[in-house]
């Protein structure tokens, strides 16, 4: 019998580096993958398709959800965004564990498909510290930067729903708490029992 991978589903408000968070766990974790989604909103500067979204027309993400393509979709704001259900389901299969970076309403959707799934809140360390990120991202005016914060609060008012919270303070701190969720996990005694099969039977043998 072999491992399957687990479902780690990551979400926050815009801000609190929740994309600098994974992608750094990513570098230093071999074991793990993002899963890439499916989106109508526009290209952002830097950003390439296909490695940080797919990026898709409305019409095309209709289809998508006609054919049964996503896990779970959302309205997110103004887009859409939609996780792949056959890329997650074949890197589990595969044993490598996959994250989401997905916002409240997907974490709901997978929570109740996939109940093993594991859900990590992340959190900015002050009102203060976040509204200075959301600033700090371009020139917007007041009314753009309130906009972000109240929409940045609905999204935190869902923080009780997952089961561990990361206030991304210090990075490697939150970083190194990141790390250790995952790694909690793999020791599971159910995991480990699998994995390790064959020394525990040798162990127990007189
Ligand atoms: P952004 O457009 O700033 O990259 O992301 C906006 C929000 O959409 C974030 O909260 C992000 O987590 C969420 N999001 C990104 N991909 C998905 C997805 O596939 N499904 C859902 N439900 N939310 C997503």
């Amino acid at each position: 019998m072999s491992v399957k991978g687990t479902l780690y589903i990551v979400s926050a408000p815009s801000g609190a580096g929740k994309t600098s968070l994974v992608k750094a766990l990513l570098k230093q974790d071999q074991q793990v993958r993002v899963s890439v989604s499916h989106t109508t909103r526009d290209m952002r500067p830097g950003e390439q398709d296909g490695v940080d979204y797919n990026f898709v027309t409305m019409d095309m993400f209709d289809g998508l959800i006609a054919q049964k393509q996503f896990l779970e979709y959302a309205d997110v704001f103004t887009n859409k965004y939609g996780t792949s259900q056959v890329w997650v389901k074949s890197e589990l299969d595969k044993g490598i564990d996959v994250i989401l970076e997905i916002d409240w309403q997907g974490a709901e959707q997978v929570r109740q498909l996939m109940p093993d799934a594991v859900s990590i809140f992340v959190l900015p360390p002050s009102q203060g510290e976040l509204r200075k990120r959301l600033t700090g991202r371009g020139q917007d005016d007041v009314s753009v930067i309130d906009l972000r914060m109240s929409q940045a609060v609905s999204e935190m008012e869902h923080y009780p729903e997952f089961d561990y919270v990361v206030i991304n303070d210090d990075f490697d701190i939150a970083l190194t708490q990141l790390q250790a969720v995952l790694t909690a996990q793999r020791l599971q005694r159910d995991v480990q029992c699998v994995r390790h099969a064959d020394l525990l039977k040798d162990l127990l043998s007189v």
